[in-house]
C-alpha cells in the first residue's frame, strides 16, 4: 500500500470514553503526533482527572518543538494537496472547462499554499493557547470529549481531507 499506517484510540481511564482518534505512525516508524496539549485532562463524561501525556509549550525542549514545527509543516501540505484537488474539481466543474491547461501550476501551488497556511495559522493558535494555559495563575485540567478540537485535531483534519478526496473523485469521475 501507498500509505502504511497505524492508529489509536485513547479513552478515559475510568469510563473508557474515547476523547481521541490519532495516527500512530506512518510507514511504521514516523511518529505523527506532536505532543502539544494540556497534560491534565477531565473527562467530561465522568469527570474523572487524568495525564494525558501531552505537554504544553513552555515545557517543550527545542527536539520537541522542532519536531511540532516539522510535522505542522508536513499535515500542512498534505491538507494543503488533499484540498486542493476537490477546490478546482469544482471550479472545472461549475465553469465547465474544457481547458487542458487548467488549473496552471500558478493556480495548484497558489492553492495548496493558501490552505496549508490556514492549518499552519490553526497550529500558532494551538501554541498561544497552549502558552495561556501555562501561564494562568490557576492551573485547572481541561475538559476533554470527542469533539474537543485541541486534544483531537488529528481527527478533523482526516475527516476534511477525506470529503475533499472523495468529492474530487466524484466529481473527476462520475459527474464528469
Ligand atoms: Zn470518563
Amino acid at each position: 500500500m501507498l500509505m502504511e499506517f497505524t492508529w489509536r484510540f485513547l479513552r478515559c481511564p475510568n469510563c473508557g470514553k474515547v476523547y481521541n482518534w490519532h495516527v500512530d505512525k506512518l510507514f511504521y516508524i514516523v511518529k505523527m503526533r506532536t505532543r502539544l496539549g494540556p497534560p491534565s485532562l477531565r473527562c467530561a463524561s465522568c469527570g474523572t482527572v487524568f495525564v494525558s501525556g501531552l505537554q504544553e509549550w513552555a515545557r517543550m525542549s527545542p527536539s520537541q518543538r522542532t519536531r511540532f514545527a516539522i510535522l505542522s509543516l508536513l499535515d500542512s501540505l498534505f491538507v494543503g494537496f488533499s484540498l486542493t484537488l476537490p477546490t478546482f474539481a469544482v471550479i472545472g466543474y461549475a465553469t465547465n472547462t474544457s481547458d487542458p491547461q487548467f488549473p496552471s501550476f500558478g493556480l495548484v501551488s497558489t492553492s495548496v499554499a493558501a490552505y496549508a497556511l490556514l492549518v499552519l495559522a490553526l497550529q500558532v493558535v494551538r501554541v498561544i493557547l497552549s502558552n495561556r494555559r501555562a501561564e494562568s495563575v490557576v492551573q485547572e485540567p481541561v475538559l476533554v470529549s470527542f469533539f474537543s478540537w485541541q486534544t483531537n485535531l488529528q481527527f478533523y483534519a482526516v475527516v476534511v481531507c477525506s470529503v475533499g478526496i472523495l468529492l474530487f473523485f466524484y466529481i473527476t469521475f462520475v459527474l464528469r
